[in-house]
């Protein structure tokens, strides 16, 4: 049962997400999989849309395939924000070490991301949530700047552009609510070995908020007047780990958006269900899987996973 349904017409979005939408190639010690679907926004965006009306930001080229448009589509993705152009789709390609977690960028190849100038749809401005899903900071920002009514962003980011792009970076921070990054991204960012400084150093740049991943450990919102932990679904087998970032938080924002709530107690619950969307996404190879889940399936790992933290 897909619960998302055809939401497209003039209303807003409540939730829009930018980011990579992309065709990977991804090797694990066991498997290599060619021109899966994948990119930052793809996964966010399938996972935010059983919750919320979701509008999706970015390009794709020709070699995009029909299939994955029509995923999207039937999921209730608003795609009016996903320009296509001539040239090839994003592409990444990553290999895992055999403990599933680090990884190796192999080969990222931004294609027709590379002058992409992002004009989102009229519809669109009125959105009062966001997520910049990974992706070049400047654009983030020009994204950004386009929606005046948001009242809640958050934002992702990586290695590569905390290295590269450090000004347009330290824009977003000051622009955003919500800062998801890794652990290694955490220390990367701050100098900072211990996360709980790592969080303070961000939180003085601008966004409140600071939810440290730290995979199957689990992640650690880091709020104004609390802490608080999130634990991971423990799974058998991790097959993919691509896009549980990203399935996380869009999950987490979808859930957020759809009760136009902000505090730090309705992020952590939607976090929870963010960790539990996470955990389906590990399990398959690219991102279709999770634009095939159900609230229902969702809501079960969600009870599930709540279980295991309270007697
Ligand atoms: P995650 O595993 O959550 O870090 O997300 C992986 C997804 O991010 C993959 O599907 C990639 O296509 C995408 N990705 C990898 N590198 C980049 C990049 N530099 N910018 C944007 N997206 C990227």
């Amino acid at each position: 049962v897909i619960t998302g349904g055809k939401r497209e017409g003039s209303s807003p979005p409540d939730l829009v997400v930018v980011g990579s939408v992309a065709l990977d190639d991804i090797h694990t010690p066991w498997e290599h999989r060619r021109s899966v679907l994948g990119g930052s926004a793809t996964y966010a965006a399938l996972a935010a849309a059983p919750f919320c009306r979701t509008g999706l930001v970015g390009v794709v080229g020709e070699d995009f395939p029909e299939e994955a448009r029509v995923l999207l589509q039937e999921r209730g993705v608003d795609t009016r924000g996903l320009e296509s152009r001539p040239g090839r789709t994003f592409h990444w390609e990553g290999r895992y070490e055999a403990n599933m977690e680090d990884r190796t960028t192999l080969c990222t190849e931004l294609n027709v991301f590379a002058d992409f100038q992002p004009e989102l749809p009229p519809e669109y401005r009125d959105a009062p949530y966001v997520f910049l899903a990974n992706i070049a900071p400047a654009l983030q920002l020009q994204v950004l700047d386009q929606l005046p009514e948001a009242s809640f962003v958050a934002a992702d980011t990586m290695d590569l552009w905390i290295r590269t792009t450090a000004d347009d970076l330290a824009a977003v921070l000051g622009r955003v609510d919500l800062l998801t990054l890794n652990e290694s991204e955490a220390r990367l960012l701050t100098g900072e070995r211990s996360l709980r400084r790592a969080a303070a150093r961000i939180r003085e740049r601008g966004p409140g908020m600071v939810l440290v991943k730290k995979g199957e450990s689990g992640s650690v919102l880091f709020a104004p007047d609390r802490i608080l932990f999130i634990p991971a679904y423990p799974l058998e087998e991790v097959r993919d780990p691509t896009g549980a970032g990203d399935s996380f938080a869009g999950a987490m924002m979808g859930e957020l958006a759809s009760r136009r709530d902000r505090e730090t107690e309705a992020v952590w619950r939607a976090a929870i269900t963010g960790s539990s969307v996470a955990s389906f996404a590990v399990e398959e190879f690219g991102a279709e899987y999770v634009g095939r889940l159900d609230r229902e399936a969702i809501e079960r790992r969600r009870a599930e996973l709540l279980a295991m933290i309270c007697v």
